[in-house]
């Protein structure tokens, strides 16, 4: 059997509108050249982020019904902090209403300023807060993982020696914990080995530094493990995520990406100390602990989601749809970043759009097109997101001009993949007319959220 078939059936449905191209050259002047900016329903295929925008099963959907909506040590809570647990192995679950709020309550509780925290790379919100508390939020992605075209297994692999140079130089004092990245989103979500993680572990025990996991793609990487790490061929995605998990010390996580639920997140830690600073926190800024900032049903489908996520079946389909996209583009000689990642494939939009440079946004340009072209609408991770400024305020462009398409769990199926190869190719044969952007407006953080563009 050499064709991977959705492992589900589909029992409810959302009309997805079908505007006409006149329709979206409208819809995108008014929303000033900025597709964050446009109403969800004027898009046909929508992969500007995997983050909560999966559909639930049919158990999920039913376990919602069965929500306890008790205040204080609910039904539900008991069911998601069994499955929590059972996955993990770590002690204390405390629920949180997404990822970030996890991470704000642990960088303010253990971070004061010019504190470090080494990670492979830190997500944007991780970094944030990080910085908030007044430290340091350093990436040690290992070479590979900065080189687009390279073909290898572990691109979201921590650099061991960098690791080492750094506890050599500030120590347990400076560092309270560290952190690594499962699949790792900024670097194109590429996987970390095992063999890493269990590198980093021992490291940072040699220093009595804590290793906390942000686990949102846990079971994204239990896969690519199983898939291409020695001696994980047998063993199922639960026994290698358990695995993975003891070697940390504490956890983040975002329900909304392996969660398979359209919120809600978790912090877990097996330290007593650090729970009950967790805990006092969690009741000012989420609720109560049986809670946190969730419902009872969404416990519920949580609890059900995280298990789903670490099906074998599951995941052959998930990661078969990614390379569907990807092995098509390649053989269009579409530049992408190589191999595919866990939950989205990239789009290298410098090397698309030569004619554009970078202070001009090619990737503004391809993600118009695209949007143009078919009302698919994907996300400029480029200048526009991440270019820094030098002394006299210019702009010092990012290294790399990406397009990312990011793929909603269970949502599309492999007619909306080949639409979409089919809108792709369309703005690759006709790459030379699209025109570069300038910026007409921009707040000052964060600006690629709500800034307005004009074509040059
Ligand atoms: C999404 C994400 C977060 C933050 O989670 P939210 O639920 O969006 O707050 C943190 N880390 C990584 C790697 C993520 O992908």
């Amino acid at each position: 059997m050499k064709t991977i078939i959705e492992p589900f059936r589909i029992k409810t449905t959302e009309p997805i509108k079908l505007r006409t191209r006149d329709e979206r050259a409208e819809a995108l002047k008014a929303a000033m050249n900025n597709v964050f900016l446009l109403d969800a329903e004027d898009c046909s295929i929508d992969l500007l982020t995997d983050s909560g925008t999966g559909a639930m099963s049919t158990r999920q959907w039913a376990a919602m019904m069965m929500g306890d909506e008790s205040y204080a040590g609910s039904r539900s809570w008991k069911t998601f902090e069994k499955t929590v647990r059972e996955i993990t192995g770590i002690k204390h679950v405390l629920p949180t209403h997404q990822g970030r709020a996890a991470e704000a309550i642990l960088a303010a509780t253990l971070l004061r300023k010019g504190d470090i925290v080494p990670n492979n790379s830190h997500f944007d919100t991780t970094r944030a807060n990080i910085e908030f508390q007044g430290a340091i939020a350093l990436n040690l992605l290992c070479a590979d993982g900065l080189d687009t075209e390279k073909e290898a297994h572990f691109k979201g692999n921590m650099d061991i020696d960098k690791l080492k140079t750094c506890l050599e130089e500030h120590g347990s004092e400076k560092i309270p914990f560290c952190m690594v990245t499962v699949t790792n989103n900024t670097g194109g979500g590429q996987p970390v080995s095992m063999e890493n993680i269990r590198q980093i572990k021992q490291v940072v025990s040699a220093y009595d530094i804590p290793l906390v996991i942000d686990a949102c793609r846990f079971a994204e990487n239990a896969y690519f493990i199983h898939e291409n790490e020695p001696g994980y061929g047998d063993k199922s995605l639960l026994e290698i995520a358990r695995e993975m998990f003891s070697y940390g010390d504490a956890a983040t996580m975002s329900c909304k990406k392996d969660g398979m639920s359209n919120i809600g997140g978790f912090l877990i830690c097996n330290d007593d100390k650090w729970a009950e600073q967790f805990r006092n926190l969690l009741i000012l800024r989420e609720g109560f602990p049986t809670y946190g900032g969730l419902a009872g049903r969404d416990l519920e489908a949580i609890a059900i989601g995280l298990m789903e996520a670490l099906e074998y079946d599951y995941q052959v389909y998930r990661h078969a749809t990614v390379t569907y996209l990807y092995d098509r583009l390649i053989e269009l000689g579409v530049p992408v970043v190589r191999p595919a990642g866990g939950h989205a494939v990239f789009l290298d939009a410098g090397k698309f759009l030569p004619h554009v440079p970078s202070d001009q946004y090619p990737g503004i340009g391809i993600v118009n097109s695209l949007y143009i072209e078919g009302g698919v609408r994907g996300v400029e991770i480029g200048s526009v997101m991440f270019a820094q400024k030098d002394e006299n305020g210019d702009e010092i462009p990012s290294p790399l001009e990406l397009v990312r398409l990011a793929f909603p769990r269970r949502v599309y199926t492999q007619s909306h993949f080949d639409y979409l190869i089919e809108i792709i190719t369309e703005a690759w044969q006709h790459r030379e007319q699209i025109p570069g952007y300038r910026i007409t407006y921009q707040p000052e953080f964060l600006r690629h959220f709500t800034c307005h563009f004009e074509e040059i």
